[in-house]
């Protein structure tokens, strides 16, 4: 398989350590808020890569941290404590805060079908972990104490900038409008390993060190709970494309200045989801969840599907027409899968075989899961038996996960579509109209006209579902 690589610039075939075995880190969420869909969308292209290593036969291993401690505002270690925020936005602990937005984070997962790791780790399940790494750092001459924090001296590195080539003086890392810089760096690129004096005074989550009490990094955080469950080396590592610098960049450098070599030959980046006003984020408040989506009356695999139209390394722009146009599309191709699930007789090996060919070939070409949906459609069209093209499809939705073979089954179980007056149906469709147009208002007097003439409407995973009072 082919997979681009960002630490080489270009496309790299796959390769493991161990063969057939793949140790695969995925950053997981900082657990002060909901997951935005743009968090999401990092997340299902992982659950593909993942589920498509899995079907090519190999076993991985896949370990993600929740980042309950350490991560500012700021990635550059300066701004406010994002668990502190959110727990002050709620009037609740920390500990609190980052129970409820991890369990609501992996709700999300469930219904997009995105598989929960082997291994989850809260960050604060491994404070032990940390001080033993930042001391080796410190012992080896890594690191330094200043102003009663431990940095990382990034000028002890030959090559500290792995991803890209910056130039020092373009990078003003944590020295924005509006925060002040750390004086006691000794270099800008310089970062935090340990806090004991912060500003946060009242920061709930601290622990005793050798360093005073205090609490620990965001960078640290993934290398150690990596090394913890995967060893001195990983296969793959992944992340949303703003986690390259100074995240990962961080990352490398202190876990192969701990280890004493190279630490992980793969890094996975999957390109941001936008709306047209520009990023989407968690600290500005407003943002797009999944239950918002549902709360529209969009299924979650409508949000999957459409991700999936477009490669990871693409970046990509949400707006509400772009989901009408995948939900429908959606709709669409179950309801071209449903005649194939009445089938009784079994599929041809040979056949389906042929059929996978192409789906094969575009996932090995660094993951391309627009190209796999396009075959999909090839399949509906292609000359081979309805079996056959059903046991492709259930293949091929092993790694997409659209819930495609059991959505469209279900679709031929409710099909009353004959029996529902002309007058209801174009009600409907006038109220779809409405809601595309966001006039919320005009779609629930149309479905007061529907309820009048005797029948209900439910937005479910399908579709608008018509049935008679
Ligand atoms: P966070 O919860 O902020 O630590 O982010 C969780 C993951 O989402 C990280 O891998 C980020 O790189 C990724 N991410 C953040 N914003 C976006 C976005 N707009 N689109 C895609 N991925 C994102
Ligand atoms: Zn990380």
């Amino acid at each position: 398989m082919l997979l681009y690589n960002s630490l080489t610039r270009q496309k790299d075939t796959f390769k493991t350590a161990e063969p057939g075995k793949v140790k695969m880190y995925t950053c997981g969420p900082t657990v002060y808020h909901y997951a935005h869909i743009g968090n999401l969308r990092t997340y299902i292209m992982e659950d593909v890569l993942e589920k498509y290593l899995t079907y090519s036969g190999n076993e991985v291993l896949r370990i993600m941290n929740i980042t309950d401690v350490g991560h500012l505002t700021s990635d550059g270690d300066t701004g406010d404590d994002k668990m502190l925020k959110g727990a002050k936005r709620e009037h609740k602990t920390v500990m609190e805060i980052a129970e409820y937005y991890t369990n609501a984070f992996f709700e999300d997962c469930r219904k997009l079908n995105i598989k929960k790791p082997e291994c989850v780790q809260p960050a604060t399940g491994c404070i032990d972990d940390f001080i033993r790494v930042i001391l080796s750092l410190l012992e080896k001459g890594y690191a330094y104490e200043a102003g009663g924090n431990v940095y990382f001296d990034t000028s002890k590195l030959e090559h500290y900038y792995r991803f890209h080539d910056f130039r020092e003086e373009d990078l003003e890392v944590g020295v924005r409008e509006g925060v002040e810089s750390d004086e006691n760096k000794r270099s800008k690129a310089d970062f935090v390993l340990w806090f004991t004096k912060s500003k946060f005074d009242d920061q709930e989550l601290k622990w005793d060190s050798p360093w005073g009490v205090g609490y620990p990094g965001w960078h640290i955080e993934c290398s150690c709970i990596s090394m913890k469950y995967a060893g001195e080396t990983l296969d793959l590592h992944c992340g949303g494309i703003d986690n390259v610098f100074p995240h990962h960049t961080n990352e490398i450098a202190q876990s192969e200045a701990y280890l004493g070599h190279e630490w992980c030959p793969q890094w996975f980046h999957v390109l941001h989801l936008n709306t047209n006003s520009g990023k989407m984020s968690k600290s500005k408040g407003e943002f797009l969840t999944v239950s918002l989506l549902e709360e529209k009356g969009y299924s979650p695999m409508a949000y999957r599907f459409f991700c999936l139209q477009s490669h990871y390394r693409k970046s990509l722009v949400f707006t509400w027409e772009n989901l009408d146009n995948a939900q429908a599309a959606y709709n669409k191709l179950l309801a071209r899968i449903a005649p194939l699930t009445q089938t009784a007789d079994t599929a041809s090996e040979e056949e389906t075989a042929n059929l996978l060919k192409a789906y094969t070939e575009a996932m090995d070409n660094d993951l391309n899961t627009a190209q796999a949906v396009t075959v999909l459609y090839d399949i509906l069209k292609a000359d081979a038996s309805a079996a056959s093209k059903l046991a492709a499809i259930a293949d091929i939705d092993k790694t997409l996960s659209l819930n495609l073979i059991e959505n469209a089954k279900a679709l031929t179980q409710n099909d009353t579509a004959q029996d529902i007056p002309e007058e209801v149906l174009a009600l409907v469709e006038e109220r779809r109209n409405a809601r595309k147009e966001k006039d919320f208002a005009r779609a629930d007097a149309i479905r007061d006209q529907i309820t009048a003439l005797g029948w209900t409407i439910r937005e479910t995973r399908q579709g608008t579902e018509i049935t008679k009072i």
